[in-house]
């Protein structure tokens, strides 16, 4: 039941290996822009949410190791429940918007927590860790384009924000993570995520979708969160 026929499996295998050679090529050219050095193989994180179990299956057969969802529930469902057996050999991080009510479930499950945008959650984030013991890694959400639609701090509000985590609660961001404007050039939002990480001593990049990723990867991307560019248009 939870087998993909042998040519879904035979596609998202593909795609898989076209998706890591194109990062490699990518990361090639990164490497120009940082005096011929290499950065560390950008990461690819697939992301799950809604996709069918065997999709999922398949990716995990191929070896895929780090995925995404972006709804707490749907992910305790298929990582706690379908694929539970997995759950200890796979890396699991959230990219959807996170409600402060819910961040205990989150910590509890969530190795990663990409979508860190306000000081509620962050102290709610504080509680469930000091409950549970678990610190999962932190990567801030920037809302490079400043949609009030979207989640995501301020580009201005990054630095006191950075400062707060560290010195008020020992807790060091491990990224920052963007989502760029429809409609609007990537690029100049993954540059400024790149030059905000910069300017605050953070590391890691998580930027890069199935549109994009070559670009992020290019502009020093860590790691490029992939849907359907692997697995297929999402519900079908
Ligand atoms: C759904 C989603 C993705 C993957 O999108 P694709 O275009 O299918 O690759 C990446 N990041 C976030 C935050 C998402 O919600």
């Amino acid at each position: 039941m939870t087998q993909a026929s042998l040519s879904e499996f035979e596609i998202i295998r593909d795609n898989h290996h076209d998706i890591l050679s194109r990062i490699d090529s990518a990361a090639k050219d990164a490497s120009i822009n940082n005096g011929g050095n290499l950065n560390p193989k950008p990461k690819l994180v697939a992301v799950s949410k809604v996709q069918s179990l065997p999709r999922v299956q398949a990716a995990l057969d191929i070896g895929q190791s780090i995925f995404g969802e972006n709804r707490v529930q749907e992910a305790q469902q298929r990582w706690g429940v379908d694929f539970v057996d997995h759950r200890a050999s796979i890396e699991l991080r959230l990219i959807g918007p996170l409600q402060s009510n819910k961040a205990e479930d989150a910590v509890a499950l969530f190795d990663v927590i990409e979508t860190l945008d306000r000081e509620k959650l962050f102290k709610a984030l504080v509680k469930a860790a000091d409950k549970t013991g678990r610190r999962p890694r932190l990567y801030i959400q920037v809302n490079t384009g400043e949609e009030p639609q979207k989640s995501g701090l301020a580009p201005h509000e990054l630095a006191a924000f950075v400062t707060k985590m560290r010195k008020e609660y020992e807790w060091e961001p491990e990224g920052l993570m963007c989502i760029p404007p429809q409609g609007e050039a990537a690029s100049a939002h993954f540059w400024l995520l790149s030059n905000l990480a910069k300017a605050n001593g953070i590391k890691q990049l998580s930027m890069g979708m199935s549109a994009d990723y070559e670009i992020a990867v290019k502009m020093g991307a860590s790691s490029v969160r992939i849907g359907s560019a692997l697995f297929g248009v999402r519900g079908k």
